[in-house]
């Protein structure tokens, strides 16, 4: 038995190292790479500004800035859950606005998000300017999903527009940033965004081109149109696959365009020009007076912009009507904006009502509320 100790001994010390090991991934250098998504879509530019001193010498930088326009759109880096995102139903701190993912040791954060109006620099813009739908302490988010918008909030109001980005890993522990003035266990994302571009892990720009694969309002609109155009018989559920994809070919080609299934700035023109012709207006105008309780045609849901319209109000004043509340209390606003509340209700009506629970308001879950 005891000539058998010093094996066991050494089994166990194996199994415990193994056991204190990160899950994840190990870093051990701030320069180590980590694989992320590139947090920005469309044109940008930075550096490998990490060293950088900051605030009179007593700070580095320890982050990569990455600019770009008022109003980018910032993607998650890595999946996690938000644990940071001040003035939601509060003053923005003087900080401003802030998203930090966290995920077991490591947190994203995602700093000077936008607090403008569009169009200006008033400060003025509110916290749905700075964080996309749904973004929230607690929130789940996937690698690549839309978590808000650039800009220049907290220190960065006389900066030029941009993304402070900064990996915190509580396991890396370079002796480089044991001492201040380096905040310990922050790592320098710069490798790893080039990492993900050159890998193609950039998210796509959500502004301008649909294609096979996009979804929402905006879809919802293109099939309504095509159905009116060229009598497409689509289903409008802002889905866009297989058949909007031949839609738009046949579109393209009855209109002399690039066949390519893709609605760019041309498809969308030869569209206003075609519908035009029928006497109809596009289906991204906001809806008319829509007096009957149809469904009106696009799925009602959170979107960034909120959806807004005759549509929603409709719907809205009925469920009002039913006793349906907002999260406060009150009875549901109706202001023809589909916001939070709105997915809210119409999440707790389809599920009273043994729907699909998806928080959009779609034929079946408009025709249940006008029952
Ligand atoms: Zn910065």
């Amino acid at each position: 038995m005891d000539r058998h100790f010093p094996t066991i001994c050494v089994v166990l010390t194996i199994l415990l190292v193994m056991a204190v090991m990160p899950a994840a991934y190990a870093v051990s250098d701030i320069n180590d790479t980590v694989e992320i998504t590139f947090p920005v879509a469309g044109p940008n530019r930075y550096s490998d500004d990490y060293q950088q001193i900051r605030g009179g010498g007593s700070r580095r930088h320890q982050a990569t800035d990455i600019y770009g326009v008022k109003g980018q759109a910032i993607h998650a880096a890595a999946s996690g859950r938000v644990c940071m995102a001040p003035g939601i139903n509060e003053p923005m701190p003087a900080y401003g606005y802030i998203i930090r993912i966290c995920t077991g040791n490591v947190v994203y954060g995602y700093h000077h998000l936008n607090n403008d109006s569009p169009g200006t620099d008033d400060g003025a813009g509110g916290y749905r300017n700075a964080y996309a739908p749904g973004i929230q302490v607690g929130a789940t988010v996937r690698e690549g999903q839309l978590i808000g918008y650039m800009g220049d909030s907290g220190n960065a109001e006389d900066t030029p527009v941009h993304l402070h980005f900064s990996i915190f890993d509580q396991d890396l522990v370079d002796p480089e940033i044991a001492e201040s003035p380096w905040r310990q266990h922050y790592l320098n994302p710069y490798n790893s965004l080039v990492a993900a571009e050159r890998a193609g892990r950039v998210p796509s720009s959500t502004s301008g081109a649909l294609k096979t694969g996009a979804s929402g309002s905006s879809v919802a609109d293109w099939q309504a149109d095509l159905n009116t155009a060229i009598d497409a018989g689509l289903a409008t559920d802002g889905a866009f696959g297989p058949a909007t994809e031949a839609a738009t070919r046949e579109f393209q080609q009855q209109e002399g365009l690039t066949v390519d299934g893709i609605v760019g700035p041309a498809s969308r023109a030869a569209m206003e020009r075609r519908l035009d012709e029928l006497g109809q207006e596009p289906s991204n105008k906001p809806p008319g007076s829509s007096s009957s309780t149809g469904f009106p045609g696009r799925a009602l849901r959170l979107e960034d912009p909120m959806l807004q319209g005759q549509d929603v109000r409709a719907w809205q004043q009925r469920m009002a009507e039913r006793g349906w509340r907002g999260a406060d209390g009150a009875p549901l606003a109706v202001d023809g904006f589909f916001g939070p509340d709105s997915q809210r209700a119409a999440r707790l009506f389809q599920e009273e009502k043994g729907l699909t629970v998806d928080g959009i308001v779609g034929p079946a879950t408009w025709a249940e509320a006008f029952s």
